[in-house]
């Protein structure tokens, strides 16, 4: 797939001849298919954000050599990266400004040459939870696919920080995903995720539904089936942010 880069702003192409690694990049969808501009933060250069007053980071969970969990050649990583990227569309046709963090298959961990750590899976998390604190979003979504011994669980759950804006975030979605799946769920604490622990932003970590159950994996593997998931998600982040705003 061609990915055809554009840096963001002039300001940033002086500040980057100067910068060890490349900072903002917008890739433009139609790279992929669709028609609005994915705005995709590799890396991201403190001395100068190139995007303000962004409103969500989507985070395709996994990537590259890591590929999440998996049943047979399905890999969660490529499911993460779909519905990504049909929720950034749908976020971006709402007017939100949105940035994806991952566009194509590959690990973050390459990008982040600031960490000293031997851990490439540290190096990975670490590199999204940097993104997330120089962007500042008003609500960080991290997309997993979940997995269990039991085939017959099902359904999606979304896990949140201590704060109430996290839990509220989480709730808003966990209601939207789980009129799609007809589910109960309720949203519960992330307490040993490093990416809740560890984002200063109101964050959560969706885990879309079980790959391990027949029904949820139809959905996961299905394009219209992703669309669904993506406008449910798209839906509940709107409900949180016309909450935010209108306190
Ligand atoms: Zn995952």
């Amino acid at each position: 797939m061609l990915r055809l880069i554009i840096i963001v702003t002039a300001a940033f192409l002086a500040a980057a001849s100067f910068a060890p690694k490349p900072a903002l990049t917008a890739v433009p969808a139609n790279a992929f298919g669709e028609q609005a501009a994915i705005r995709c933060a590799q890396t991201i250069h403190a001395a100068a954000p190139a995007i303000a007053n962004v409103d969500v980071l989507i985070d395709a969970g996994h990537g590259g050599i890591d590929g999440g969990t998996s049943y047979g050649s399905i890999l969660e990583k490529d499911i993460n990266l779909a519905v990504a990227k049909k929720t950034y569309v749908q976020l971006h046709a709402m007017g939100l400004t949105t940035v994806l963090d991952r566009t194509g298959d590959y690990a973050l961990s390459s990008d982040n040459t600031w960490l000293k750590s031997s851990s490439r899976h540290r190096k990975d998390l670490a590199q999204r939870c940097h993104l997330a604190n120089e962007l500042k979003p008003k609500a960080l979504i991290s997309l997993h696919v979940n997995a269990a011994k039991r085939a017959a669980k099902s359904g999606p759950l979304v896990l949140h920080q201590k704060t109430p804006e996290s839990k509220e975030l989480a709730k808003q979605l966990q209601q939207s995903l789980n009129r799609l799946y007809g589910a109960e769920g309720t949203p519960r604490y992330g307490k040993s995720y490093y990416l809740l622990k560890h984002a200063k932003v109101p964050a959560v970590i969706v885990e879309m539904g079980f790959l391990t159950n027949e029904s949820d994996r139809r959905r996961l593997t299905d394009p219209a089936g992703q669309e669904e998931i993506a406008r449910c998600i798209a839906a509940g982040l709107k409900a949180y942010l016309e909450q935010c705003a209108a306190e």
